[in-house]
């Protein structure tokens, strides 16, 4: 593959990624940028597609970066050997990674969440903080839960944060876009429990042995789960708090719910133990 050498921070190629960091121009090019040869071998080995490599000649000659410039070629992507001023550039850190890849956005609608091959997938209602929304994304992955649903207006899963926080998960766990409308409609037709999480409820969430598939609906940062969802919810369910906190991170709160939730029905440590 023929590999570009740029040395100038105005470049446009550079230029045109940089304004990647702003959601407008993410959505308008459906591409979203991924720091790191690890996470880029992630997005690779998971069939992402890969546009554009960016990378310092101090790896050039990493056979995984060999493989990743290959892939890129298949994906018909350019590869870029570039300088640290504008690794630096492209990546706001002062010790950038040696390896920045850009690859395509994948969304789905709720027509892939099909009940009869899911587990369980997290609805997070307009969640605004991406390290949140990163977070629940790589806790997701971590679990073996199907996916992420997102509900009304949400931060941007693809914003530089929010996949930073996920570690390289966001290539593995499918996120759905609905709107609140839309959801309440599907959920008619779901077939296992819906759980919702609130602080208005005082079901203790240790009472509860849902049945599978699960919806596990995760409220706002601000406003918790909304009326409308907290309705359509079988169980609603509160992790208790002893101290002065009037509430739990939201990523905090998903993560223990997850875990409490899906160990009856997923049995997690007897998973993790057979894959050793
Ligand atoms: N002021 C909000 C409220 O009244 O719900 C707090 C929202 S909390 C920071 C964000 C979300 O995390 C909640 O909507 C809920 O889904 C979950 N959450 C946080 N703490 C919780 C708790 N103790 N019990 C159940 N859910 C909790």
């Amino acid at each position: 593959m023929a590999i570009k050498l740029i040395t100038s921070p105005s470049n446009p190629v550079i230029k045109d990624l940089k304004a990647l960091e702003m959601r407008k121009r993410r959505k308008e090019t459906g591409l979203f940028l991924v720091e790191g040869l690890r996470s880029v071998i992630e997005g690779m080995e998971l069939g992402a597609t890969l546009k554009y490599l960016a990378f310092h000649q101090s790896t050039a000659e990493k056979t995984d970066l060999q493989n990743c410039i290959a892939y890129c070629e298949t994906c018909k992507g350019m590869a870029m050997e570039v300088t640290s001023e504008i690794l630096a550039k492209l990546s706001h850190k002062d010790n950038p990674q040696s390896v920045i890849g850009v690859f395509e956005q994948r969304f789905h609608s709720l027509k892939y969440v099909a009940p009869e091959t899911s587990t369980c997938w997290v609805v997070l209602e307009q969640v605004r903080d991406p390290g949140n929304l990163g977070t629940i994304i790589r806790t997701v992955d971590a679990v073996g839960a199907d996916g992420v649903i997102l509900v009304g207006a949400c931060c941007d899963p693809y914003s530089v944060e929010a996949v930073r926080a996920t570690m390289g998960s966001l290539f593995s766990v499918p996120i759905v876009l609905t709107t609140q409308e839309e959801f309440i409609a599907w959920r008619a037709g779901w077939t296992g429990d819906v759980i919702g999480t609130t602080l208005q409820t005082s079901v203790d969430f240790r009472e509860v042995t849902p049945k599978k598939p699960i919806l596990l609906m995760m409220g706002n940062e601000q406003a918790g789960l909304s009326e409308a969802l907290r309705q359509i919810a079988t169980h609603c369910i509160r992790l208790p708090m002893n101290g002065r906190a009037d509430s739990l991170n939201l990523s905090v709160a998903t993560g223990i719910a997850l875990y409490a939730l899906l160990e009856p029905v997923h049995n997690l440590s007897k998973a993790e133990k057979s894959t050793q």
